[in-house]
């Protein structure tokens, strides 16, 4: 039986979660890192991670499905003139059970104490100050700072009283503010998807759809999925995904001949900039479950693996110092922004300004280009 005192529980072993534990456990800290899943677990995703967090981690090659340098955008069914972008900010493709496997290790390695197949039901209160986790098998383990990085439907925010400060009515207004997204694999030999798509990402822009759609190449596999927001939604997410697949002229020559794998699945991804606060007494939130995605391209981990440094960081001090409270934890919320804030909340105002999903890509592009050196620091 494992200790059931920590000085910083992480909960969520995503992106988010690997890495607050193992800044956390860098920092000095004695650290748990739990997840409901069994691990290696998938996660529903498109699998396009930026090339920051590639050079950052070194991840290696045999991780990297794919490095993409070109974008092809299709508005409609007219493809747009192909982008290319230099290698500093080369794309790779990953598959999401190896990838975050790969994160866990890491922290495990550092000396994080992993508990898998352990499903998370709420914080611990004790005079409204987090002081550890109960599990759904009535478990207790206690802590200094709980960091929850438990993805979009957080129970760590909800029960910690995130949704309740967010919002009047907490439920309805949380995923409202998510884009509900449909996703299938396609396999495909690798020489037929090199001929199809190679190194290019291939986004698909509709008219009626308040997101997009994505073929994102793997080897041996073409991910395709829609997300759209829910609250402008005539149709539904999958009816949208078929529109794609069965309609679009341009996709329909890509997956020509290409076998569906099992069938295609849901899940929720925010997608309207990060809310705040991200810190309460004893405990801190970071990646989905605090709205830490990009409104306008949908990107989740750059984000995730960034704030959850900071939170470890931040964290382990908090705990090794003594001091929980949500003033010395306000610190952290002020070292995110330095860092993803510009990016988080110039996305969300040109996707709100725009309403224009393609537009809104464009002035983004832009931004990037311009601002990649302190974007990218
Ligand atoms: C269809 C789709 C496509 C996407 N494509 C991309 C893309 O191409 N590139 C990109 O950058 N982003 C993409 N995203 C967004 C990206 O997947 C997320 O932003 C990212 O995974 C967030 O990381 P996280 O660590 O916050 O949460 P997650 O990766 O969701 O990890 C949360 C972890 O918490 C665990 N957990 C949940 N509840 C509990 C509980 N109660 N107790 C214990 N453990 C729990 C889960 O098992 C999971 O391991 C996509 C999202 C979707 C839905």
């Amino acid at each position: 039986m494992p200790p059931k005192d920590y000085d910083v529980i992480v909960v969520g072993a995503g992106p988010a979660g690997s890495m607050a534990a193992l800044y956390a456990a860098r920092s000095g800290a004695s650290t748990a890192l739990l997840d409901m899943e069994k691990l290696p677990r998938d996660k529903l995703c498109g699998g396009g991670v930026n090339a920051w967090v590639i050079r950052k981690l070194s991840i290696p090659e045999n991780i990297v499905e794919r490095t993409m340098d070109k974008a092809q955008v299709v508005a409609g069914d007219k493809k747009l003139p192909l982008v290319s972008w230099p290698d500093s900010l080369a794309w790779r493709m990953v598959l999401r059970d190896r990838f975050d496997h790969y994160l866990t290790k890491m922290a495990v390695e550092a000396g994080v104490s992993l508990i898998e197949s352990t499903p998370v039901e709420s914080v611990v209160l004790d005079n409204k100050a987090v002081h550890g986790v109960k599990t759904r098998n009535n478990d207790y383990l206690h802590c200094k700072v709980v960091i929850g990085c438990d993805g979009a439907s957080s129970k760590i925010a909800k029960t910690a009283g995130f949704w309740s400060k967010w919002f009047n009515d907490s439920a309805q207004n949380w995923f409202d503010r998510c884009a509900y997204c449909v996703e299938a694999q396609y396999k495909l030999p690798d020489s037929e998807i090199e001929a199809r798509v190679g190194n290019t990402t291939f986004i698909f822009y509709e008219r009626d759809l308040m997101g997009y759609h994505w073929i994102f190449p793997k080897k041996g596999l073409l991910t395709v999925g829609t997300g759209c927001a829910r609250t402008h939604s005539r149709k539904k997410p999958s009816s949208y995904f078929n529109d794609l697949v069965r309609g679009n002229q341009i996709a329909k020559e890509i997956l020509k001949d290409a076998k569906l794998v099992g069938r295609p699945k849901g899940a929720y991804v925010p997608f309207s900039g990060a809310l705040k606060p991200s810190y309460a007494d004893g405990v801190l939130l970071a990646g989905d479950s605090a709205g830490m995605v990009g409104a306008v391209t949908g990107e989740g981990i750059y984000f995730a693996v960034r704030a959850g440094m900071v939170a470890g960081e931040v964290a382990a001090k908090a705990a090794l110092a003594g001091n929980t409270s949500s003033k010395y934890l306000s610190q952290y919320e002020k070292k995110w922004q330095a860092k993803i804030g510009l990016d988080l909340d110039t996305q969300a105002r040109f996707l709100r300004k725009t309403q224009n999903p393609l537009i809104a890509m464009g002035l983004y592009s832009a931004f990037v280009i311009r601002h990649q050196k302190e974007l990218y620091a």
